[in-house]
């Protein structure tokens, strides 16, 4: 068994209840994140907190390679204002920490937003400059950019774009990309038929590379192909459909990296995950 699939579970009450959170739903990854997403400040983790996050893995018998730590939906790191960009790049230098004392080797985030203030080649590059600040503070921990829907100014829709982030950065070992189905499929890219799931990951591998390839977000789309609208839906129940999550599940290029559901019903994520194991033939 070489898929790894789990969902973005609560760490309300503590970090350290995420990974009962995830064992509770018979999750082999899970996502989290470490910090309330919506406030600039946290508190530091604490060294009774930081073990008991660490036994409580060992108890859900997940590895840390299986978890994908999410950033709080407050950073821009494209920020077109200095001072706004700088709390962004401060906060996410302190989450990239965060994760390095709780074990974990990778930290996902959105890569930013232009707000219309600045033109996507200005914001891709202060993306980069800040990825390159935060590579430089830390250590240890990959920085996992995530494709988006490409809704409002967000960047990031285009393989071109995840492309010209690795392609920038000053310590290419410590870069990765996290593919989310819903957001891949809203930006244009269709997945649904044998033919076209193909055909997109022949395009990410060659714009991108699978060895860049540090986690997927298994999310099913409420919106259409190309309508650059972030929705997400149940397996199964959206516009994407069944099929090409059995692709995914029988692709080797998808072995061993943490599978994260993203769906809307958390109260089915059990069933998801058993479904999704099913589906490997
Ligand atoms: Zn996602
Ligand atoms: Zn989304």
């Amino acid at each position: 068994m070489n898929k790894f699939i789990g969902a973005h579970v609560s760490a309300s009450g503590g970090v350290y209840n995420a990974p009962l959170n995830a064992k509770e739903i018979g999750a082999k990854a899970f996502a989290l994140f470490t910090k309330n997403q919506r406030q600039w400040k946290a508190k530091p983790l604490s060294d009774e907190t930081i073990d008991k996050f660490k036994e409580n893995l060992e108890i859900a018998r997940i590895s840390p390679k299986h978890i994908l730590p999410h950033d709080s939906y407050l950073i821009n790191l494209g920020h077109p204002e200095d001072e706004k960009l700088q709390k962004s790049l401060d906060a996410f230098i302190d989450e990239v920490q965060r994760c390095r004392q709780l074990g974990l080797d990778k930290l996902n985030f959105h890569p930013g937003s232009h707000l219309k203030k600045i033109t996507q080649e200005e914001c891709l590059e202060k993306i980069s400059d800040s990825m390159n600040k935060t590579l430089e503070a830390t250590e240890g921990v990959t920085l996992v950019i995530e494709n988006t829907a490409g809704q409002g100014s967000n960047l990031g829709y285009d393989f071109e774009h995840l492309a010209y982030l690795i392609n920038n950065s000053i310590d290419k070992s410590r870069v990765g990309v996290c593919i989310d189905t819903c957001h891949m499929f809203t930006a244009g890219y269709d997945i649904r038929t044998k033919e076209a799931y193909k055909k997109t990951w022949k395009e990410f591998d060659e714009k991108i590379g699978y060895k860049y390839l540090k986690g997927m977000h298994i999310n099913d789309s409420k919106p259409d192909l190309g309508s650059r609208v972030d929705r997400h839906e149940s397996l199964g129940k959206g516009k994407i459909g069944i099929d090409a999550f059995g692709f995914i599940m029988n692709d080797p290029h998808m072995d061993d990296i943490p599978l994260v559901l993203e769906t809307i019903d958390d109260t089915i994520w059990e069933k998801e995950i058993s479904l999704l194991y099913s589906l490997i033939e």
